[in-house]
C-alpha cells in the first residue's frame, strides 16, 4: 500500500468530489493542476468558484510571501488591523454605492454556510419574526438552518427535521418548470405563488423573517434567475416589508459578468452573504447588510477564525485584480463562448439537454432532450459517467443539481478562448467515452 492508499483508508467516506478519483495533486498553475504522473488536469471546478484568479497566481503569491513575513499579525478575531481596513475599504468599493453607503458589515466563521447562519440569524432579530423562506433546489450550506434551507437535493438533504421554520418556493427553473408547464411562463407562475403565500394570511408564512435567495443557483444546477423574475422578488419582498437575502457565495466576484449577480438585475439585497472567492482562494466569509437591520445583540455572531487576516490579504488583493483586469466582463464572453461550444455538443449528442448560465457559471442538463416542451428524466449516472472520463480525459467537472444530471462549469475566470477550445475538446473525449 503506498502512502496515499494510506491516506485514502483514513478519509471518511463521506467524502465526495474525489472519492472516485485515484490522482493526487502536486501542484498548480492558472487554470491547471498537475497530478504525480505529471498528467495535466484542466480545473473546471476552481474549488467551487473560491478560485477566481486559479492556481498559484503570482501576484497573490507575491503580496501574501511579503505579508506572512512582514510581522503583521495573521489571526486576529475581531480586532482593528490595517489588513481588515484595506480589505473593507476594497470590499466597499465594489458593491454598488446604493447599497455600501447603507451597509453594515460582519465577518463570521470562514465558511459560506457560517455565514449564511448569520444572515438568518441576523433577519430574525431585526424582524422579531421566525419563518424563512428559500426555493426549491436552493444551496445555502451545511450547518443547522443553512442546511435546513437546502431546497431538495436529495443525498446532500442530511437526515431527518433539521431547525423549523423554513419553508420552499418554486424556484424560477425553466427547463423543469414546477408548474409543468413550458419554460416561458415559469417565472410568473413561480412569482405569483410567491405573491398568494404572503398575501394570504392563512398560509402561516405570510410575515417571514426572510426570504434567501441565489440570483444562480449553483449547486442546484447553474440555474440563472432572470432580471425580470428578480426585480419582481424585490418588489413583493419591499411591498410586504421582509429582508431579501442574496446568497452570493458563488456567483459573487465577477463570476457571473457582474461583480455580484443581482447587479444585472439592477436590484440591491437588504443582506448580502459573501464567501469563496472572497477570500481570495483562502477561507473568508462575511455577510453585508443594511444598516436598518443591525438590531443584533453584541457578540451574537462570533467565531475564532473570523479574523484572518491571510485570507483579507489575498482577498482583498484578489477584488483589486478582478476589477483592473475587467474580469467580470471577460467572464462574461468566455461564458458566451463556452456555452456556444457546448451547445454545438449538444446538437451533436442528443443526451446533453439544456445549455445555460451566465458569465462563468454554466451547467448542461444530462438528459433526453426536451420533447414537447417537457424535459425527459434526468440521467445522473449518465453525468457521473462523464464526470469520471473527463478526468480521464484531463478536465475537472463536478455534477449536480435535480437528479445530479448536471454538469457544472465553474473554470477560474482567467481563462482564455484556446482554454475553452482545450476543455471543449475534453469534454467532446469523456462524452464520447461515457456513452460507449
Ligand atoms: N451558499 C452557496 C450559494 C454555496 O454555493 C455554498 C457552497 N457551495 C454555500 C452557501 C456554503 O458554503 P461553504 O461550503 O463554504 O460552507
Amino acid at each position: 500500500m503506498n502512502r496515499y492508499e494510506v491516506l485514502r483508508g483514513r478519509e471518511s467516506q463521506a467524502r465526495t468530489y474525489a472519492a472516485n478519483f485515484e490522482g493526487v495533486f502536486e501542484s498548480g498553475a492558472g487554470i491547471r493542476l498537475r497530478d504525480q504522473s505529471g498528467r495535466e488536469i484542466i480545473d473546471c471546478l476552481a474549488c467551487a468558484g473560491a478560485l477566481p484568479l486559479g492556481h498559484n497566481h503570482p501576484e497573490l503569491v507575491e503580496v501574501l510571501t511579503q505579508f506572512i513575513k512582514s510581522g503583521h499579525v495573521h489571526q486576529a478575531l475581531d480586532l482593528t488591523t490595517p489588513a481588515k481596513y484595506e480589505f473593507v475599504q476594497e470590499l466597499f468599493g465594489l458593491l454598488p454605492e446604493e447599497f455600501a453607503s447603507r451597509a453594515k458589515v460582519q465577518f463570521c466563521s470562514p465558511s459560506g454556510s457560517d455565514a449564511v447562519e448569520a444572515a438568518l440569524k441576523l433577519a430574525r432579530f431585526a424582524t422579531g419574526r421566525h419563518n424563512i423562506i428559500a426555493f426549491h433546489g436552493a444551496y445555502h450550506g451545511m450547518t443547522g438552518n443553512a442546511l435546513a434551507a437546502m431546497g431538495n437535493l436529495g443525498p446532500k438533504a442530511g437526515i431527518g427535521p433539521g431547525p423549523g421554520g423554513i419553508h420552499f418556493m418554486p424556484y424560477p427553473y425553466r427547463f423543469r418548470c414546477p408548474f409543468g408547464t413550458d419554460g416561458s411562463q415559469t417565472d410568473e407562475l413561480s412569482i405569483n405563488y410567491l405573491r398568494r403565500v404572503l398575501e394570504d394570511p392563512e398560509s402561516g408564512i405570510a410575515k417571514p423573517a426572510a426570504v434567501i435567495v441565489e440570483a444562480v443557483q449553483g449547486e442546484g444546477g447553474c440555474i440563472p434567475a432572470s432580471g425580470d423574475w428578480l426585480r419582481a422578488l424585490r418588489a413583493l419582498t419591499q411591498e410586504h416589508g421582509i429582508p431579501l437575502i442574496l446568497d452570493e457565495v458563488q456567483s459573487g466576484f465577477a463570476r457571473t459578468g457582474q461583480m455580484f449577480a443581482f447587479e444585472s438585475a439592477g436590484i440591491v439585497p437588504d443582506v448580502l452573504v459573501l464567501s469563496k472567492a472572497l477570500g481570495g482562494g483562502f477561507p473568508l466569509a462575511v455577510v453585508v447588510y443594511d444598516q436598518s437591520l443591525d438590531k443584533w445583540p453584541r457578540g451574537m455572531h462570533a467565531g475564532t477564525f473570523r479574523g484572518n487576516q491571510i485570507a483579507m490579504v489575498a482577498g482583498q488583493a484578489t477584488m483589486r485584480i478582478l476589477q483592473r483586469d475587467g474580469l467580470a466582463q471577460h467572464a462574461q464572453k468566455m461564458g458566451e463562448l463556452l456555452m456556444s461550444g457546448l451547445r454545438d455538443l449538444a446538437r451533436r449528442y442528443p443526451a446533453l439537454g439544456d445549455v445555460r448560465g451566465r458569465g462563468l457559471m454554466v451547467g448542461v442538463e444530462v438528459a433526453e432532450p426536451q420533447q414537447g416542451g417537457q424535459p425527459g428524466p434526468g440521467n445522473g449516472a449518465l453525468a457521473r459517467a462523464i464526470k469520471r472520463c473527463a478526468m480521464e480525459a484531463g478536465l475537472m467537472v463536478e455534477t449536480g443539481g435535480r437528479h445530479g444530471a448536471v454538469l457544472r462549469f465553474l473554470p477560474p475566470l482567467i481563462l482564455t478562448p484556446s482554454d475553452v477550445g482545450a476543455i471543449l475538446d475534453r469534454l467532446d473525449t469523456a462524452v464520447f467515452h461515457a456513452l460507449k
